[in-house]
């Protein structure tokens, strides 16, 4: 790598697929502009593979890639573009083990319930592929998340389905109104760079230090905050009650991907509420055979089959599943609740689906039905419920005509819950957990009981400044009134407004609209906006960015996915994520079943335009520049001519969408005049691909309909899964004429 070179990342699931296709485009068009783009695994599997050398032979061995793009982001060159990632759950790391296992590779099996310290040491070397792994590595930087015009327009001119609201919708967000998150934070300003400890002191004087030493820096943010089971536990049992009443749908809504140490543990509460009997009567062996309700009801009920009682204890959660409320269902075909995996709900984009469709999910028979969406912590869970009455009073969105919200985002250097993990604990003993400073000062105490989950957040100065920055730069450039969504009544969220006032000052910022908010009063007066086909920017910390623009894209465009996403880095880098949805999983099996992608890769084409603007103001390469300007000039014609994939056997799929891509792109860069050797470069190109239109798309269409082998789902084999996704020789014969 130089200090100029486009990183593109090789990922997991559809997104994956997709590169097969896409990046050989990419790779040969920018090379004849003279730019590199190179690859670095950043997959699920690679990452395992990449973390466990010694187990393996001299051939397997990967190198570390995300540690190394990790120390890329902070070099002023940096230029990478991120697609999205499996968060892995335990059975997903479980079952890409077993993948990799199968195919030779001695990696060693996941400790369920570590014993020995040799286990407990396996287990932490496992928690660096576990859940959200990649992101907090990457984003350096803040977030500027927004739906280009080009983008907004279509969504306007081709509006999505959106299901009508009812003003009897039942449906309503259950949340905490005390021992929460929310409720019990503390929070303080750092006086001097240093270090805390946090400790446990329990009721008997014994101090269990849980973290020794974490680095702090002058001017940093850190608050503590308390999960009280005990008041958890009682409030689920209520709301179990509620649903039962209400004849809704039970449903709960976490992150168990991203908050990967406390939200599983809450999951495991949910289940524990919903089965009070069988846990009274079976808890104690279940514990026994490893059987933890962290991971869900499908994998207690996939261990009870090895169990000698495990039919009793089966039919012990069976009376009490027909004894509750109807569950919400993942799958309701194949009898997938809302509680069998803790990753198969996540909140982000779970709300907005419900919120699309009437306020309704998915019943146990199948139909579409009410629903309670239970989101424990109070932090953030207003917001949706503010959003639920205001589709209840005035009916759904109207994707035509509705204004929208882009998003900056306080994201950069792990900031707030996202950066909590490795100070999230599950309080062993009742007692006080304290965070003391390095002269013996204790800066912020909060009582436990065993079982309560601590944790603590740290949002670094120097973020919080850009993040400032960041906001004036955006409300500027785009004229925009811009919402800082925080909430005086929290600790963390009133030493921010004391911070933001502070900084809005060194701007000038005459003639802009910008205004601090409550999220629940943001919400509103950004809902109220958006019905007049107004614009506000939300200016929020880094959860409400992961949530909002999930939120507000679904509604307004019908996915996150069409989302230009920029993280500007810190030390002048630029980082580039594809969209802000996810990978799709779903899209995978349908290219297995039927070698049909429905993938759009439009995200990719988004932060690739993005990607070589920015590289060329680093570098001063014109070149970039038209590359970047022919590629948003084809994709507003792919767009126009509506040429994303549909869903189905028999349209154009993600292939096609890139070979039309690929023709738009080379006849703009054959049409432009501000570089002329590149135009005749690529002339004869557009007019290969023009002339072959219908054969190409014919030989595109030829293969759908039978079964595709990829040879693996977390580890594909490479010359299977290129075969699959590049299958027209007119197409590839032609690419190849460019080198
Ligand atoms: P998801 O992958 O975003 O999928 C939800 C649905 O959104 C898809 O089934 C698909 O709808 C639609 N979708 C998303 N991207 C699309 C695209 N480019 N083209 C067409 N449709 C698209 O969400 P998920 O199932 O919640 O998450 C799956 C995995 O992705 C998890 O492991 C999660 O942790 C991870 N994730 C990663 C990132 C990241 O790396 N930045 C972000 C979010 C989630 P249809 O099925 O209706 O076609
Ligand atoms: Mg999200």
């Amino acid at each position: 790598m130089t200090d100029s070179t486009i990183i593109y990342t090789h990922t997991d699931e559809a997104p994956l697929l997709a590169t097969y296709s896409l990046l050989p485009v990419i790779q040969s068009y920018a090379s004849a502009a003279g730019i590199e783009v190179e690859t670095r695994d950043i997959s699920l599997a690679g990452r395992i593979i990449a973390n466990f050398p010694e187990y393996l032979e001299e051939s397997q061995r990967i190198g570390d890639a995300l540690t190394e793009l990790g120390e890329m982001t902070q070099l002023p060159g940096a230029n990478i573009i991120k697609l999205p990632n499996i968060s892995a759950s335990v059975p997903q790391l479980k079952a890409a083990i077993a993948e990799l296992q199968s195919k030779g590779y001695a990696i060693p099996d996941f400790p369920d319930d570590p014993k020995t310290d040799e286990e407990r040491a396996l287990r932490a070397r496992f928690g660096v592929v576990l859940g959200s792994a990649v992101n907090p590595v990457l984003r350096e930087g803040n977030s500027d998340r927004r739906a280009p015009l080009s983008v907004k327009n279509f969504a306007k001119a081709h509006p999505h389905r959106m299901g009508a609201w009812s003003k009897d919708s039942k449906t309503n967000v259950a949340h905490m109104e005390a021992d929460d998150f929310c409720s019990t934070e503390q929070s303080f300003v750092v006086a001097s760079d240093g270090t805390l400890r946090i400790e446990l002191v329990a009721a008997d004087g014994t101090i269990t230090v849980l973290r020794e030493s974490v680095p702090v820096l002058e001017e940093e943010v850190i608050d503590s905050s308390v999960m009280h089971v005990a008041a958890l536990h009682e409030f689920l049992t209520r709301q179990i009650t509620r649903a039962k009443e209400e004849n809704i749908l039970f449903s709960v809504h976490l992150k168990a991907t991203m908050m990967k140490v406390s939200d599983p543990i809450i999951f495991g509460h949910v289940i524990r509420a919903f089965f009070p009997h069988t846990f009274a009567t079976y808890g104690a062996a279940l514990l026994a055979a490893g059987l933890n309700p962290n991971n869900g009801l499908g994998a207690i009920f996939e261990g009870l089959a090895t169990l000698a009682d495990g039919p009793a204890i089966r039919a012990a959660f069976d009376a009490e599943l027909a004894a509750g409320p109807r569950l919400a269902m993942v799958d309701s075909d194949r009898g997938i609740t809302n509680l069998h995996v803790p990753s198969d709900v996540i909140v982000d984009a779970s709300m907005p689906a419900m919120i699309r469709q009437s306020g309704h999910m998915w019943g146990p028979d199948g139909k579409e039905s009410d629903a309670l969406a239970v989101l424990p912590d109070s932090s953030y869970a207003g917001i949706y419920q503010v959003t639920i009455d205001d589709c209840r009073a005035n009916g759904a969105f109207d994707p035509a005509t509705m204004g929208t919200v882009p998003n900056v985002g306080l994201m950069a250097q792990a900031a707030e819950e996202y950066g909590s993990h490795d100070k999230t604990f599950e309080v062993p003993t009742a007692g006080v957990v304290q965070v003391v400073d390095g002269s013996g000062a204790v800066k912020l105490r909060q009582d436990v009981e065993a079982g309560d989950i601590f944790r603590m957040c740290q949002t670094k100065d120097v973020a919080i400044r850009d993040w400032v920055k960041l906001a004036v730069s955006r409300a500027r450039l785009s004229m925009t009134p811009a919402i800082f969504w925080l909430d005086p009544s929290r600790a963390h969220d009133a030493n921010l407004i004391t911070k933001v006032e502070r900084y809005l000052l060194d701007y000038d910022t005459d003639g802009l609209d910008i205004s601090i908010m409550t999220p629940e009063d943001a919400t509103k007066r950004s809902l109220d906006r958006i019905r007049c086909g107004e614009d506000t920017i939300s200016v929020t910390g880094n959860v409400l960015r992961d949530y909002l623009t999930d939120l507000f894209p679904i509604m307004e465009l019908g996915t996150s996915a069409k989302m230009l996403s920029i993280v500007p880095l810190i030390n002048g880098g630029g980082m580039f994520e594809t969209g802000a949805g996810g990978s799709a999983p779903k899209h995978v099996q349908q290219l297995v079943a039927e070698n049909y992608l429905r993938w759009d890769s439009l995200g990719e084409f988004l932060a690739l335009a993005s990607s070589f603007e920015h590289y060329s103001q680093i570098t001063g390469n014109a070149r970039a520049k038209v590359l970047a300007d022919t590629l948003d000039r084809a994709t507003g014609t792919y767009l126009n001519e509506d040429r994303g994939p549909s869903r189905a056997v028999g349209g154009i799929d993600n292939r096609g969408s890139h070979f039309y891509l690929a023709l738009y792109w080379a006849q703009e860069l054959a049409r432009q005049s501000d570089d002329i050797e590149l135009a005749l470069a690529f002339a004869p190109l557009a007019e290969t691909l023009g002339a072959a239109e219908q054969a190409i798309v014919a030989e595109l269409i030829a293969v759908q309909g039978a079964p595709a082998d990829i040879g693996g789902y977390y580890r594909p084999e490479e010359s299977l899964v290129s075969a699959v996704m590049r299958p027209s020789a007119t197409f590839n014969a032609a690419l190849a004429t460019l080198g």
